[in-house]
């Protein structure tokens, strides 16, 4: 039998590569072992390749985002079993450390962002997930592999994002950035019934996406208006109740201050390649609240009850399939934003040799 699979493997220095990788074993008994059904790619999976994610090692399978089908676990994982369909969590944690118990498991002191930064994640055929018990979550008969997929990291971190922001019924909601990790952030904020959700990003099609989707009420093109004055116009020149940086581009740290009202709570949920500027002296007297990233995924059950019942729907996300053997031509398309490029699905690895 064979006992190797195919992964995409982050070679240092910006190289990436798909290898021949052993399918990984059972190594704790806390362990599960599952076979990838759906991966995707993510933007810190660009950050470790530009090499901007400290915490990164050389040498591991790429990829945290994922579903698929428990095929072994170890003696200690209680409520999972072999054939169960699962999504998983971003970050492994043990559920019982002082971060854990107050819900900060991206802190927790067993792990954090492990899976595809420090061990091996998922743009492989299988995957090993240590502290299973935690980091997976049942996916109900009613929900599709597919529509589960982005639960333990994009949507986790939407959600979070969102729950953080302490967002109000009728407040204003500025949300920069309508990619992938801005929409479902986007679609988090809504649960809250916001009274409008501006949306700022340079890509025209993120914006009427989010606009056609239901998600924000007013787009605007940093290119073409200026966000601050425009914002300011919307809201009686107050300023917004609520912003979410989800950009972490140049400058967009600081149209997230600048756009805030005063007493405004301003999340930023962005990874920034680079050092930002905090000019506490020009933002004297607007007495704001800022909470940074990153993700605490600390909601799976209640995400997969959202997904289950329809008020969250991220299948407009999906813009590629293809399957693992693409991945390369996947990394390049997504990172480029090329061919209108949302979200690269990566499908299992197709075997016989394919026609071109
Ligand atoms: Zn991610
Ligand atoms: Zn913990």
């Amino acid at each position: 039998m064979d006992h190797t699979m195919k992964a995409l493997v982050y070679q240092g220095n910006g190289e990436l590569a798909l290898e021949d990788r052993a399918i990984p074993v059972i190594q704790e008994s806390t362990d599960a072992i599952v076979r990838v059904t759906y991966a995707s790619i993510c933007s810190s999976d660009l950050h470790i390749k530009h090499g901007t994610v400290a915490r990164a090692k050389e040498n591991i399978i790429l990829g945290h985002e994922f579903v698929g089908e428990v095929v072994a676990v170890g003696k200690d994982v209680n409520h999972f079993q072999s054939g169960d369909r699962v999504s998983v969590n971003v970050e492994t944690f043990c559920g019982d450390c002082f971060f854990c118990k107050r819900g900060f498991v991206n802190n927790c002191v067993q792990g954090g962002w492990e899976l595809g930064c420090r061990i091996d994640g998922c743009q492989a055929e299988y995957v090993r997930v240590p502290l299973a018990d935690q980091g997976m979550t049942r996916i109900p008969e009613s929900v599709s592999d597919e529509a589960a997929l982005f639960n333990g990291d994009i949507l986790a971190t939407g959600y979070w994002a969102a729950s953080i922001g302490e967002i109000h019924p009728a407040d204003t909601v500025v949300v920069l950035g309508a990619g992938p990790t801005g929409l479902c952030t986007m679609m988090c904020v809504q649960l809250y019934s916001p009274a409008q959700v501006i949306v700022v990003d340079t890509n025209a099609d993120r914006l009427s996406l989010a606009k056609e989707k239901g998600l924000a009420d007013v787009c605007i093109n940093p290119n073409q208006t200026d966000v601050t004055e425009e914002v300011l116009r919307l809201t009686e020149g107050r300023g917004a109740d609520r912003v979410f940086e989800v950009a972490g581009g140049n400058d967009t740290f600081q149209t997230a201050w600048k756009v805030a009202r005063p007493n405004a709570i301003v999340v930023l949920v962005a990874l920034y390649g680079q050092t930002q500027e905090l000019p506490l002296h020009l933002m004297y007297g607007k007495n704001l609240t800022f909470k940074t990233g990153g993700v605490d995924a600390n909601a799976s059950e209640e995400i997969m009850r959202l997904v289950q019942c329809g008020k969250i729907d991220t299948s407009c996300l999906i813009t590629h399939r293809a399957p693992l053997n693409d991945v390369l031509e996947g990394y390049y398309v997504f990172e480029n934003q090329l061919d209108g490029c949302m979200k690269w699905v990566i499908t299992p690895y197709v075997r016989e040799k394919r026609q071109k």
